[in-house]
C-alpha cells in the first residue's frame, strides 16, 4: 500500500521479481489539479498489479496524471505506455529519450552493445541470451511514447511542490533528479541509492560514465537536502554521508581493477571475472548470464575511467581489447 513519505507525496513499492534490485519505488504526487507519477516499474503483470492497486487506493485519476521517468531503464519507464492517457504528458531527460526512441538495433547481438561486449571478451555464445533476457528488451514501455525532453533547470509545479530538474549523468547519460528547494526534498532516481550501489556501466568508448557519475555526485552534494527519495529500496538516512560512501566505493573499485591487472594483461570480461561482486554464487561461471553482463558493463566503465587518467592503456589483439596497467599505480 502507498506510504505517505511527504505531504501528498506517496511511495508505492513495486516488486521486481527475479531481479537483484528486488523492488522499485514509484513516487506519486497528488493534487486537486494534475497528479504526477515519477518512475513506474517494469512492463510486466507483477508490477502493473501493484502499481495500479496503489494508484487506485490514492484515488488517482489517470486522465489527470503526468509521468516522469528519471531515466530510460525499463524498471523506471516500463509501465508508462500502459497507464498513460491521451491527456498525459510524459517526460524524460533529453539525452535518454532519443536512445529510447531509436533502439531498433540495440537488442540485436550484432548491434552496438553486442559488438562492444564481444570485443570486450564477453562469450559470443552468451550474447543472444544477454539480449533476449535483458530487462530493457523484455520489460520496456511500448515504443510509441512521445516523450517531452527535460533539461537542467526545467521546473514543475505539482500540488504544493516546485520541482526543478537536475541533470545527473552517470547511471545513464540523460539521468535526471528532481529537487524541491523549499521542502529540501530530493528525488534521486538511481543516482543516489541507499542499500545498493547504482550500476555505472557503458558499452561505448565515447563516454566516461564513471567520471560523469562522480561529478554528478559532487554536484548534488551542494544542494540542501533533508529528505532523499531513491529509486530503489529504503529512504536515505544521511544524504551527504551516502554520497561520500558511493564516491569512495568507486575509487576502491577502480583500485581493484588496477590490482587485478598486476596479474597480467586481460580483457574487461576477464577483469570482471576477478572482481568482487555482492551476488550469491559459487564462482564467476555460476553467475547468471545477465549478472555477468551487468558486471562486464560496470567493469568497462571503470577501465575507461582509468584509461582517461592514463593509469592503463589498451591494445587490440585480433579484435579483442586487452588492458594493461601503466605501472604499479593507485588512485
Ligand atoms: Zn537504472
Amino acid at each position: 500500500m502507498p506510504e505517505e513519505v511527504a505531504s501528498n507525496l506517496y511511495r508505492i513499492v513495486v516488486p521486481l521479481p527475479d531481479n537483484p534490485l528486488k523492488e522499485i519505488n514509484s513516487y506519486v504526487i497528488t493534487s486537486g489539479d494534475r497528479n504526477l507519477v515519477i518512475d513506474t516499474g517494469m512492463n510486466r503483470p507483477e508490477c502493473q498489479e501493484v502499481l495500479e492497486a496503489g494508484l487506485e487506493s490514492l484515488d488517482v485519476d489517470l486522465k489527470r496524471t503526468d509521468f516522469i521517468a528519471t531515466h530510460l531503464h525499463a524498471d523506471h519507464q516500463g509501465l508508462i505506455s500502459t497507464l498513460m492517457t491521451s491527456s498525459s504528458k510524459i517526460y524524460m531527460g533529453s539525452l535518454d529519450s532519443p536512445s529510447f526512441r531509436n533502439n531498433n538495433d540495440t537488442w540485436s547481438k550484432d548491434g552496438f552493445m553486442g559488438d562492444y561486449a564481444r570485443r570486450s571478451g564477453f562469450p559470443v555464445a552468451d550474447l543472444e541470451a544477454s539480449m533476449q533476457n535483458h530487462p530493457g528488451f523484455k520489460y520496456s514501455s511500448a515504443m510509441n511514447i512521445d516523450y517531452i525532453d527535460l533539461h537542467e533547470g526545467d521546473c514543475f509545479d505539482v500540488g504544493e511542490y516546485h520541482l526543478e530538474v537536475i541533470d545527473t549523468p552517470g547511471h545513464t547519460d540523460g539521468h535526471i533528479c528532481l529537487y524541491d528547494a523549499d521542502h529540501k526534498l530530493f528525488i534521486s532516481g538511481d543516482h543516489v541509492l541507499g542499500d545498493i550501489t547504482p550500476n555505472i556501466a557503458t558499452w561505448s568508448d565515447d563516454a566516461d560514465p564513471l567520471a560523469d557519475y562522480i561529478n554528478s555526485l559532487q554536484k548534488v552534494s551542494q544542494l540542501e537536502v533533508d529528505k532523499c527519495l531513491p529509486g530503489h529500496r529504503s529512504l536515505i538516512a544521511d544524504f551527504y554521508e551516502r554520497i561520500d560512501q558511493l564516491t569512495k566505493h568507486h575509487r576502491e573499485r577502480a583500485n581493484e581493477v588496477l590490482d587485478i591487472l598486476k596479474q597480467g594483461n586481460m580483457s574487461a570480461y576477464d577483469i570482471a571475472a576477478r572482481m568482487t561482486w555482492s551476488i550469491r554464487a559459487k564462482s564467476w561461471d555460476d553467475f547468471p548470464v545477465m549478472q555477468r553482463w551487468f558486471a562486464t558493463g560496470e567493469t568497462i566503465a571503470h577501465v575507461i575511467y582509468l584509461e582517461r587518467q592514463n593509469l592503463l592503456h589498451r591494445e587490440v589483439v585480433e579484435d579483442l581489447t586487452i588492458f594493461e596497467s601503466e605501472k604499479s599505480v593507485r588512485l
